[in-house]
């Protein structure tokens, strides 16, 4: 539908498309990204019924960072963008563990079950690496006139004729691990163009609540000297005559933020959960009692850890009785446990992976 919409620019399609934008981004949206909850069908649930252990298939999330990618090229508004970030670091990431072997078809928020390498159904297995490989799709869109950068990774790219000229952009950075982005702008001939940075706004669904305040960008330099660019549908826009070697520094705010959940979301009732940057956190029952209360008082540290888990930022705290509390990325849980011995899933179905910590 929204390929149609796009494309033919039928009102009925988008307006058809829009309706159900607004009801799966803001009543049926996990923190995560993810989407389906799964009560009746591999499908969305009621409003607001966001429970746990959802369905939220590895499919729908692919479907989803389509979905919203779609609506970025029809409308070049960087909340399409955001919601994809979110949906892709998080949701779709998570549903791989680490060795990039073994995936989850359902893949809730509390997770007691293992990942699957083989699934009789095998729509995952394809979904998940072919959006994975499009990564150069997400993170940029052109247009005659203007770059789009959506996302934020270390990477070479050629961007064909914009205004002109072909435009390889180098990005250094190690996102979402620091907020520093170090993007050079290599057009083959010097031309005026826009380049169109997307504004980080991590409060997109209306559905949660973060503190403390983590969107915009601190800082943005062009060969050393700040600027401070218009703001056009969520994108920071600087328009000036490229040359090869042009240089933008920029700084993205990475504050360890508290999610809460709407008031008509009964599953995050007296719960919290933590962001830091694109990345949602999770605490696992193999580094401590994951039933214990987060203080709401309580400091959150980021520290990297290189030899854990490929290398993560975690979050490390105390819980509320005094006992040390360290949270992963979402996206890299359950790759400690369980042990073989259960690795179809036969294991006790307490959860050894949660999202939403109680938090009073
Ligand atoms: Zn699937």
């Amino acid at each position: 539908m929204s390929d149609v919409a796009m494309e033919t620019g039928d009102i009925d399609y988008q307006s058809a498309v829009m309706s159900l934008w607004d009801n799966s981004v803001n009543r049926k949206y996990y923190v995560t990204g993810g989407v389906g909850s799964g009560e009746t069908s591999e499908g969305f649930g009621p409003d607001y019924s966001l429970r746990h252990n959802a369905y939220c298939e590895s499919c729908s999330s692919c479907g989803e960072i389509f979905f919203q990618h779609k609506l970025n090229l029809a409308y070049r508004d960087a909340k399409y963008a955001d919601l994809y970030e979110e949906t892709l670091y998080n949701a779709l990431l998570g549903s791989v563990d680490l060795e990039g072997k073994n995936f989850y078809y359902q893949n809730p928020l509390d997770t007691y079950r293992p990942r699957y390498d083989w699934h009789v159904c095998p729509c995952c297995v394809g979904n998940i690496p072919r959006v994975l490989l499009m990564l150069p799709t997400w993170m940029y869109v052109k247009d005659t006139d203007s770059i789009y950068i959506n996302l934020f990774v270390g990477s070479t790219v050629t961007i064909e004729d914009v205004a002109g000229t072909d435009v390889e952009l180098v990005q250094k950075t190690d996102y979402p691990w620091s907020g520093k982005v170090a993007i050079t702008v290599n057009p083959v001939v010097a031309k005026r163009f826009n380049v169109r940075i997307r504004v980080p706004d991590r409060d997109v669904s209306e559905l949660y609540t973060a503190t403390p305040n983590s969107d915009g960008i601190t800082s943005i330099a062009v060969n050393g000297a700040e600027v401070t660019p218009t703001i056009e549908k969520g994108y920071a826009t600087i328009t000036r005559q490229w040359r090869a070697g042009d240089k933008i520094e920029m700084v993205l705010p990475m504050k360890v933020q508290r999610v809460k959940g709407s008031d008509k979301i009964e599953a995050t009732s007296g719960r919290v959960a933590l962001r830091r940057g694109p990345l949602v956190y999770n605490v696992e029952q193999v580094d401590q009692d994951i039933t214990e209360v987060l203080d709401p008082g309580a400091v959150l540290t980021p520290q990297w850890k290189a030899d854990l888990l490929g290398g993560v930022t975690v979050l490390e705290g105390e819980w509320a009785d005094g006992s040390p509390l360290v949270a992963i990325p979402n996206y890299a849980r359950a790759n400690r446990e369980p042990s073989s011995s259960d690795r179809r899933g036969r294991g006790p179905r307490s959860a050894r992976s949660i999202v939403w910590m109680k938090d009073r």
